[in-house]
């Protein structure tokens, strides 16, 4: 990676199609490849209606970047709910004000027909036995969906043969998006993506609630209600972390008070197969390393966070 990586304040150029994707990629790494020795191109996936969530995974790409592409996708795919799709926010302008703070060199919007130009694909990524539970198992299709547009994504980013240097080619997904990472690593290995998959922490609001782009459907009092996810959370963490028992019905007891949040799952799997782990009913003093998953809906909308335990 070159030396200046990290310090451009220029506004991004802003690409619609697939093709000038790749043209302005293969220009700007044949500037970086100037510099000599190696390049580094990062890649950023989101829907838009960015918050400090993605701000941070775009400030860690930037930081270990040559070549920064965001791209900004709402993929109808992945929502089960034609009215959850309607109504996610699309907010492109600020979406590009805020990456041209971030430094991103690329931002890439295409329109639906870009990305699906013969409507549903008809061959299709199958996220298997993982993508049906949790989320999957309220959304389902969800991750078949999302796979299908992070697998294009990768695919349309991927740096030219022709590059002059080696490229070194990376991509950055939320932790926020647990089951989602898990299933992207799988992707990447099971199909053999030259792409290195790299993980950011959870942004959290300083009381301690998951930044979404649907917080915003929260009324004030429903933010509120939804900070006993974190609540609950935190409650096992404190166990785990003095490697306790760690008595999840006393943290699932917690939503039972709050009447706005309707739980869904609260489950401690292994952080690496999304595997439940057998700790979960036992009275056992917690050791190793969890991963608390919870997602709850608040209203419409729907809240997913997740914890690890054992770090
Ligand atoms: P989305 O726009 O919701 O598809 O998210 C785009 C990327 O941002 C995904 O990799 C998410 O996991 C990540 N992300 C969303 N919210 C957060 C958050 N609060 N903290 C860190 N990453 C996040």
């Amino acid at each position: 990676m070159s030396n200046d990586a990290g310090k451009r304040n220029q506004e991004p150029l802003v690409v619609r199609t697939a093709r000038e994707l790749s043209a302005a990629i293969a220009d700007r790494l044949a500037r970086a490849a100037s510099a000599g020795g190696t390049a580094a191109l990062g890649l950023v996936p989101t829907m838009g209606a960015l918050h400090s969530g993605h701000e941070s995974l775009v400030a860690t790409a930037r930081a270990q970047n040559d070549v920064l592409v965001v791209s900004v996708f709402v993929n109808e795919l992945q929502f089960n709910d034609a009215a959850d799709f309607e109504r996610y926010p699309r907010t492109l302008d600020a979406d590009v004000r805020i990456l041209a703070r971030a430094g991103a060199d690329i931002v890439f919007a295409p329109e639906p027909g870009e990305i699906y130009p013969d409507g549903r694909p008809l061959v299709k990524l199958d996220s298997g036995a993982l993508g049906a539970k949790f989320e999957g198992a309220s959304r389902p299709g969800h991750f078949d969906g999302m796979l299908a547009v992070v697998a294009k994504l990768l695919h349309l980013a991927m740096p030219p043969a022709s590059c002059p240097v080696p490229v070194r080619y990376s991509a950055y997904f939320g932790q926020k998006d647990a089951q989602q990472l898990v299933l992207i690593n799988r992707l990447v290995k099971d199909l053999n993506y030259p792409v290195e998959i790299c993980s950011v922490p959870i942004i959290r609001t300083s009381e301690g609630l998951a930044l979404s782009s649907r917080n915003q459907f929260l009324t004030p009092e429903q933010a509120e209600a939804a900070l006993v996810i974190f609540r609950a959370m935190t409650m096992v963490k404190v166990r785990a972390d003095r490697h306790e028992p760690l008595f999840l019905e006393d943290a699932v007891a917690l939503f039972e008070e709050e009447p706005l949040v309707e739980l869904d799952y609260f489950e401690l799997v292994d952080p690496n197969t999304l595997q439940e782990l057998a700790f979960n009913c036992q009275e056992t003093p917690f050791a190793g390393e969890g991963l608390l998953l919870v997602a709850a809906k608040v209203g419409q909308v729907r809240l997913i966070d997740n914890t690890p335990l054992g770090y």
